[in-house]
């Protein structure tokens, strides 16, 4: 048997998977870390994996190869010295192995952190633009409604390389986002101008009901 074939017939999948930082549930699904995915659309079985979200599907081999952006055989060493599998190539590898993304697992939680705060702060600035846009073009511009039109396609911009962009185009957006704390305090933002927003509809309906 060659290192592939080794490999293959050792390492199931889901194994795989869960060795390098995936949370696989009791039916074999994961968030994939190929999309930006919310929801575990990937599918992990024995010999195969695939995602329902993104379409990606291969084996093990082919896996790690996407997941640390590794060649078949790179991939395959890298197996084969994780999971202790002794072939030749295997050992050769051993002391040159360095994850091109060690951090994957953080990266992946920072991400989705990230694409969660912005999209609930997008969801507030689209409600804001319809809400407060002015009724007649005498009306003075509410600050909500200029917000809004100042920062959706920004906002916008930013969810969209994170649903479709490129590694490093996403590893860019979220070193920018959780740089000081940034997404924290948009968090906390979009939170306490909900809030407010739900204070002021009640204030108004109590006035309606006088
Ligand atoms: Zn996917």
């Amino acid at each position: 048997m060659n290192i592939f074939e080794t490999v293959k017939a050792a390492v199931p999948v889901r194994q795989a998977a869960e060795h390098y930082g995936l949370k696989v549930n009791r039916n074999g699904m994961a968030c994939c870390p190929f999309h930006n995915d919310r929801h575990p659309s990937l599918k992990l079985n024995e010999e195969y994996f695939f995602c329902f979200g993104c379409g990606a599907t291969g084996d093990v081999i082919e896996f790690t190869a996407k997941l640390f952006d590794l060649g078949s055989l790179q991939a395959a060493q890298r197996l084969a010295v994780d999971f202790g599998i002794s072939t030749e190539q295997g050992q050769a590898v051993a002391t040159s192995r360095k994850p091109k993304h060690p951090h994957i697992r953080q990266f992946r939680e920072d991400e989705m952190f990230c694409f969660r705060v912005l999209t609930d702060y997008l969801h507030l600035l689209e409600d804001w633009k319809v809400q407060y846009a002015p009724k007649t073009p005498e009306d003075d511009l509410d600050d909500r409604f200029v917000e809004a039109c100042q920062m959706l396609e920004r906002i916008e911009y930013l969810t969209d390389i994170l649903t479709v962009g490129d590694l490093e185009e996403r590893v860019a957006v979220v070193e920018e986002l959780m740089k000081d704390s940034t997404v924290a305090f948009l968090q906390d933002y979009t939170a306490r101008k909900r809030e407010e927003d739900v204070r002021f509809e009640r204030g108004n309906d109590a006035g309606h009901a006088l």
